[in-house]
């Protein structure tokens, strides 16, 4: 009770979305989705809402030919984890998908208890499809951890829009130079070579302005301890330092904590995707961005995404430098979307291992349950 007492203050007292600049029509409908009951309604968690009360459209047309299943499918699933004893919904906003204008919900399904926890993100990108399908299969693994006492924050499918075309980024279906992101976190996070700015003085486009907004807000009351974000990739993008040699169907993770490539919940996902016959990319190695892998781990990059801002230390908040979320483990899981052994089912169920170890990752982070 104590514990549901200081998330309720906490929220309350943090600062208010309505003194953003405005992204108008996004930014109200956000406004009221976000604060339904005022700040002190029944719900112990402000912003909840009852899963009955999030609507999908029944005829979302979405891209099938890799044999992903129909987003209600998936919205199905997520809803029935938030109407789980011990979860709430919340609707982050209503994403635009369709002109005649329609919609779809980015939710978040969390514990109703807060604290220290863990977070599992995934859907920031469109054509990217395992992740999402893993956390919709795999809802008992989150109940069970739940039933333990370990505070959660789900994101299962952060770009429904993307999902529904098979588009990467929110505007375009892929163009890594210029592809603006739902995760953009640029604004909030310090300058690489100038710590005293953000490294963008504006958000890279309204929808990242809000659920950037919502994780800031979030971690202060769920504080991420760890936080693994399901996420695939070409299988042809990886390459040798002079860009010549290429390494085709190899893979890697990233890891953003402070342990970097130390990080033994990274080394333990790297072990799960060997298990299951993905090929790790050799050591020296680059992503297209320039990214050197060793052990199969990217670390210390500073690629301005969700996973970058949770792990750091100080961010940027109103034109203030505060306390950044700081979480000690953050992996970003990459499989690959095409190979031998790339099956659809293979790449599910590896991602479905990673979300079973979570347990046994929170135990390995020094994480402490809380005690009803
Ligand atoms: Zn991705």
């Amino acid at each position: 009770m104590q514990n549901r007492l200081a998330t309720l203050l906490k929220t309350i007292f943090l600062p208010s979305l309505s003194t953003m600049p405005g992204w108008r029509n996004g930014i109200r409908e956000g406004l009221k989705i976000l604060c339904p009951q005022g700040l002190v309604g029944p719900s112990p968690t402000p912003g909840t809402m009852n899963a009955a009360d999030i609507k999908i459209p029944r005829d979302v047309k979405a891209y099938s030919e890799d044999g992903r299943p129909a987003i209600g499918e998936l919205y199905a699933a997520y809803l029935e984890l938030g109407n789980s004893p011990g979860f709430v919904v919340e609707k982050i906003y209503d994403r635009i998908y369709s002109e005649p204008e329609k919609t779809l919900p980015v939710i978040a399904v969390k514990t109703l208890e807060a604290g220290k926890s863990i977070w599992v993100i995934s859907g920031i990108h469109g054509e990217e499809p395992a992740g999402p399908v893993a956390i919709a299969r795999n809802i008992k693994i989150f109940i069970e951890l739940a039933k333990k006492g370990i505070p959660l924050i789900v994101l299962p499918l952060c770009n429904p829009a993307g999902y529904a075309r098979n588009w990467r980024y929110l505007f375009d279906k892929k163009n890594y130079d210029k592809g603006r992101s739902i995760g953009d976190s640029d604004h909030l996070i310090p300058d690489e070579k100038n710590s005293s700015m953000p490294h963008l003085p504006e958000p890279s486009n309204h929808d990242s302005e809000i659920f950037t907004e919502w994780i800031v807000k979030t971690a202060s009351v769920y504080p991420p301890l760890i936080v693994i974000d399901l996420h695939e990739d070409d299988p042809e993008t990886i390459l040798d330092p002079t860009e010549s040699l290429r390494f085709p169907h190899s893979t890697y993770v990233y890891s953003h904590g402070e342990l970097g490539a130390g990080d033994p919940i990274a080394k333990e996902i790297v072990k799960i995707l060997k298990k299951n016959n993905h090929k790790l990319a050799p050591d020296g190695a680059e992503t297209r961005f320039g990214e050197k892998i060793v052990g199969g781990i990217i670390s210390g990059a500073k690629d301005y995404s969700v996973d970058h801002l949770l792990s750091s230390r100080e961010i940027f908040y109103k034109g203030k430098k505060i306390a950044g979320p700081s979480a000690k483990s953050v992996v970003v899981v990459e499989t690959l979307t095409e190979g031998p052994g790339m099956s659809f089912e293979n790449r599910i169920k590896t991602h479905g291992e990673i979300l079973d170890s979570l347990e046994r990752f929170w135990g390995m982070a020094g994480g402490q349950a809380i005690k009803p």
